[in-house]
């Protein structure tokens, strides 16, 4: 890591120096220029660095979303309106389904429908002191 820094910082330094002792040559200044140089790359390297980031990040959200796209996608077995024969469909929530059947070859809409159960509690969550203290309750009302 350090031996990077250093070989990276040494071609930093050699770029600057070449560039400052070609405007040296045209009659600049070969310290100023040196300098300035040497804070240029920095600073085109910070600017660099940034809209890597940048991109990454854009990249990054982009992957998030299209694993979101995948997670929405199931399949179900459905059997075909004509022949019975079961097949294996790919369902996307939102979207209207079709298949082509492979047997019969009959062209099938998949439509989804909802319904409701009641919730159930768990046997073990049934207390049998609370059960039969209700029991008595009403037993004794009645
Ligand atoms: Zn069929």
């Amino acid at each position: 890591m350090l031996s990077r820094i250093l070989v990276s910082l040494g071609i930093t330094i050699a770029i600057s120096a070449a560039l400052a002792l070609a405007l040296a040559l045209m009659g600049y200044s070969f310290l100023k220029m040196f300098l300035l140089i040497f804070v240029l790359h920095f600073i085109a390297f910070g600017v660099l660095n940034y809209f890597t980031g940048v991109m990454t990040s854009i990249k990054m959200r982009r992957i998030q979303t299209e694993q979101l796209k995948l997670l929405s996608f199931q399949t179900a077995e459905v059997v075909c309106a004509a022949c019975k024969e079961s097949a294996i469909v790919s369902i996307t929530l939102g979207e209207e389904e079709s298949f082509e059947c492979e047997k019969c070859g009959a062209k099938n809409n998949v439509v989804i429908t909802a319904e409701a159960v009641l919730q159930t509690n768990p046997v073990s969550n049934l207390d049998p002191d609370l059960l039969l203290k209700d029991k008595i309750k009403l037993d004794v009302q009645q």
